[in-house]
């Protein structure tokens, strides 16, 4: 018989209490640890908790890395097509931008190429050196041209102001320097 070797948990009348989760439970609940003769301080329960604990710990750190990878992907597609702000309306925030499809050829490209949208797509673009036919817009802009035949609300209002006031009004302040970008 294997002895409680824990002398702060000791095996007391056949059983033990564990180390992790203070429960005084049956010796049977205890594995034994192979090659030596002594009953380890944790009990099975704690040690699946413990292994699952390290299991989530490693695919968090994995996805982290993943997303990494991913993001890095997509910044380098919009430094690929004139950096990383909406062609539109000049929005800067990383997490609004998108790459739309110039000719409004999205899902003929998305099926032929076999991806689907997000890093599948960044990817395509890298290992196809960047074609052209792509820029970068911010949802709204994109969604704005999806839903109005093409063209950005934007412009019809650019233009509009444009007429009415004689005023340049498409001018909007593109960030200047790498340092204003908001990622
Ligand atoms: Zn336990
Ligand atoms: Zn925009
Ligand atoms: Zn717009």
């Amino acid at each position: 018989m294997p002895r409680g070797s824990q002398a702060k948990n000791p095996v007391v009348d056949g059983k033990k209490k564990c180390n992790l989760c203070g429960i005084v439970k049956d010796v049977s609940d205890f594995s034994i640890k192979s090659g030596k003769r002594y009953i380890v301080g944790h009990c099975k329960r704690c040690a699946v908790d413990r292994s699952l604990a390290c299991h989530r710990r490693k695919q968090n750190q994995y996805r982290a890395k993943q997303k990494e990878y991913q993001q890095s992907l997509k910044r380098a597609a919009f430094m690929a097509y004139g950096g990383c702000w909406c062609n539109c309306c000049g929005e800067a925030g990383f997490q609004f931008l998108t790459l739309d499809h110039v000719n409004n050829d999205g899902a003929a490209h998305k099926q032929a190429a076999e991806i689907s949208s997000g890093s599948t797509m960044y990817r395509w673009l890298k290992k196809h050196g960047y074609p052209s036919g792509f820029q970068v817009l911010c949802y709204n802009c994109n969604c704005g041209r999806e839903a109005n035949g093409g063209v950005c609300p934007h412009e019809v209002q650019k233009a509009q102001r444009l007429s009415s006031d004689g005023v340049h009004a498409s001018a909007w302040k593109r960030p200047a320097t790498q340092s204003e970008w908001v990622i």
